[in-house]
Protein backbone atom coordinates (compact mmCIF):
# COMPACT_ATOMS: atom_id res chain seq x y z
CA UNK A 1 0.00 0.00 0.00
CA UNK A 2 2.91 2.38 1.12
CA UNK A 3 4.73 1.71 -2.18
CA UNK A 4 1.89 2.05 -4.34
CA UNK A 5 0.63 5.49 -2.43
CA UNK A 6 5.12 6.69 -3.01
CA UNK A 7 4.28 5.41 -6.89
CA UNK A 8 1.65 7.43 -7.61
CA UNK A 9 3.22 10.71 -5.76
CA UNK A 10 6.35 10.03 -7.36
CA UNK A 11 5.37 9.99 -10.80
CA UNK A 12 2.15 12.27 -10.75
CA UNK A 13 2.36 14.87 -13.90
CA UNK A 14 2.18 18.19 -11.14
CA UNK A 15 5.60 17.00 -11.10
CA UNK A 16 6.40 18.87 -13.54
CA UNK A 17 5.03 22.02 -12.43
CA UNK A 18 7.39 24.14 -10.48
CA UNK A 19 4.74 25.62 -8.71
CA UNK A 20 2.88 22.61 -7.43
CA UNK A 21 3.66 20.78 -4.40
CA UNK A 22 0.95 18.41 -5.01
CA UNK A 23 -2.51 18.77 -6.92
CA UNK A 24 -5.57 17.18 -7.43
CA UNK A 25 -4.63 13.76 -9.40
CA UNK A 26 -2.34 12.80 -6.50
CA UNK A 27 -2.88 14.16 -3.19
CA UNK A 28 -5.24 17.58 -2.62
CA UNK A 29 -8.38 15.48 -3.15
CA UNK A 30 -8.13 13.74 0.12
CA UNK A 31 -7.89 16.98 2.19
CA UNK A 32 -10.00 19.33 3.51
CA UNK A 33 -9.69 22.76 1.77
CA UNK A 34 -8.17 24.16 4.89
CA UNK A 35 -5.80 21.64 5.01
CA UNK A 36 -4.44 21.98 1.89
CA UNK A 37 -1.37 24.64 2.36
CA UNK A 38 0.09 21.91 4.89
CA UNK A 39 -0.32 18.95 2.28
CA UNK A 40 2.78 18.56 0.66
CA UNK A 41 3.64 16.38 -2.24
CA UNK A 42 7.32 16.30 -1.42
CA UNK A 43 7.12 15.84 2.30
CA UNK A 44 4.22 12.61 1.72
CA UNK A 45 6.71 11.17 -0.86
CA UNK A 46 10.04 11.92 1.64
CA UNK A 47 8.04 10.00 4.61
CA UNK A 48 7.00 7.18 2.51
CA UNK A 49 10.57 6.61 1.44
CA UNK A 50 11.76 6.58 4.86
CA UNK A 51 9.40 3.72 6.00
CA UNK A 52 10.23 1.90 2.54
CA UNK A 53 14.14 2.01 2.75
CA UNK A 54 13.50 0.48 6.37
CA UNK A 55 10.84 -2.24 5.56
CA UNK A 56 12.99 -5.18 6.40
CA UNK A 57 13.18 -3.48 10.15
CA UNK A 58 9.55 -3.34 10.53
CA UNK A 59 8.32 -5.36 13.30
CA UNK A 60 4.73 -6.79 14.19
CA UNK A 61 2.97 -5.05 17.57
CA UNK A 62 0.25 -5.97 19.25
CA UNK A 63 -0.76 -2.62 20.41
CA UNK A 64 0.18 0.94 19.49
CA UNK A 65 1.19 1.57 23.10
CA UNK A 66 3.93 -0.72 22.60
CA UNK A 67 5.93 1.48 20.43
CA UNK A 68 9.04 2.80 21.62
CA UNK A 69 8.03 5.97 20.34
CA UNK A 70 12.09 7.15 19.43
CA UNK A 71 14.60 6.50 21.92
CA UNK A 72 16.38 8.92 21.35
CA UNK A 73 14.07 11.59 22.22
CA UNK A 74 13.53 9.57 25.01
CA UNK A 75 17.08 9.92 26.28
CA UNK A 76 16.79 13.49 25.75
CA UNK A 77 13.50 13.66 28.09
CA UNK A 78 15.44 11.49 30.43
CA UNK A 79 18.61 13.78 30.37
CA UNK A 80 16.72 16.74 30.72
CA UNK A 81 14.38 14.72 33.77
CA UNK A 82 18.03 14.48 35.81
CA UNK A 83 19.14 17.43 35.20
CA UNK A 84 15.43 19.48 36.19
CA UNK A 85 15.99 17.29 39.52
CA UNK A 86 19.72 18.55 40.42
CA UNK A 87 18.56 21.89 39.60
CA UNK A 88 17.14 23.48 42.63
CA UNK A 89 14.59 26.22 42.29
CA UNK A 90 15.32 29.17 44.02
CA UNK A 91 13.18 29.35 47.58
CA UNK A 92 13.12 25.21 47.70
CA UNK A 93 15.48 23.67 50.03
CA UNK A 94 18.45 22.33 48.42
CA UNK A 95 18.71 18.75 47.30
CA UNK A 96 21.73 16.63 45.18
CA UNK A 97 21.53 14.39 42.54
CA UNK A 98 24.89 12.07 42.41
CA UNK A 99 25.66 8.58 40.36
CA UNK A 100 24.66 5.85 41.97
CA UNK A 101 24.84 1.52 41.24
CA UNK A 102 21.23 0.61 41.70
CA UNK A 103 20.31 -2.68 41.35
CA UNK A 104 23.75 -3.53 39.14
CA UNK A 105 22.53 -0.66 36.95
CA UNK A 106 23.94 2.78 36.62
CA UNK A 107 21.22 5.12 38.32
CA UNK A 108 21.56 8.25 40.59
CA UNK A 109 21.09 9.17 44.14
CA UNK A 110 18.58 11.60 45.21
CA UNK A 111 19.45 13.58 48.86
CA UNK A 112 16.60 15.80 49.61
CA UNK A 113 15.38 17.24 52.94
CA UNK A 114 11.69 15.56 52.18
CA UNK A 115 13.79 11.86 51.44
CA UNK A 116 16.18 10.25 50.14
CA UNK A 117 15.63 8.15 47.18
CA UNK A 118 17.58 5.60 44.99
CA UNK A 119 16.85 6.18 41.28
CA UNK A 120 16.80 3.20 38.84
CA UNK A 121 16.73 4.22 35.40
CA UNK A 122 14.67 1.88 32.57
CA UNK A 123 12.33 -0.61 34.84
CA UNK A 124 10.02 -3.19 32.82
CA UNK A 125 7.41 -3.35 34.87
CA UNK A 126 4.26 -5.18 34.88
CA UNK A 127 1.72 -7.88 36.82
CA UNK A 128 5.08 -8.98 39.00
CA UNK A 129 4.78 -5.46 41.02
CA UNK A 130 1.36 -4.75 41.23
CA UNK A 131 1.25 -3.01 37.36
CA UNK A 132 -2.00 -4.36 35.47
CA UNK A 133 -1.10 -3.04 32.43
CA UNK A 134 3.14 -3.89 31.54
CA UNK A 135 5.06 -1.02 31.06
CA UNK A 136 8.67 0.53 31.22
CA UNK A 137 9.18 3.21 33.23
CA UNK A 138 11.90 5.81 32.14
CA UNK A 139 12.84 6.09 35.89
CA UNK A 140 11.74 4.20 39.58
CA UNK A 141 12.42 6.01 42.70
CA UNK A 142 12.59 4.29 45.62
CA UNK A 143 12.67 5.60 49.01
CA UNK A 144 16.06 4.79 51.19
CA UNK A 145 14.50 4.26 54.01
CA UNK A 146 10.37 3.82 53.00
CA UNK A 147 8.02 4.50 55.72
CA UNK A 148 5.12 1.70 56.40
CA UNK A 149 3.12 1.13 52.98
CA UNK A 150 5.56 3.56 51.33
CA UNK A 151 5.99 2.27 47.64
CA UNK A 152 8.11 3.27 44.69
CA UNK A 153 7.00 5.91 42.28
CA UNK A 154 7.51 5.14 38.26
CA UNK A 155 8.29 8.39 36.29
CA UNK A 156 7.25 8.34 32.23
CA UNK A 157 9.10 11.54 31.18
CA UNK A 158 7.41 11.12 27.97
CA UNK A 159 3.86 12.00 29.64
CA UNK A 160 5.06 12.92 32.88
CA UNK A 161 2.76 10.85 34.71
CA UNK A 162 3.64 9.39 38.26
CA UNK A 163 2.28 6.29 39.38
CA UNK A 164 3.23 4.68 42.86
CA UNK A 165 4.11 1.18 42.66
CA UNK A 166 1.98 -0.94 44.90
CA UNK A 167 3.81 -3.87 46.18
CA UNK A 168 5.03 -4.80 49.47
CA UNK A 169 7.87 -6.12 48.75
CA UNK A 170 9.72 -4.55 45.61
CA UNK A 171 12.89 -3.03 46.60
CA UNK A 172 16.19 -2.98 45.58
CA UNK A 173 18.69 -5.38 46.71
ZN1 LIG B 1 0.02 15.58 -8.40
Amino acid sequence: MFEKAYDALKNCTCQNDPEKDGCYRCLLAYRGRHDQQNTSRHAAIELLKLILDNREHIKRTEKLDAIRINRLLESELEGRFIEALRRTPDGEPPRSVTHHVVNGKEGFYLRSELGNYLIEPQVELGPTQGVMVPSRADFLFYPERPEPGEVPIAIFTDDMSITPIQTQDFAPA
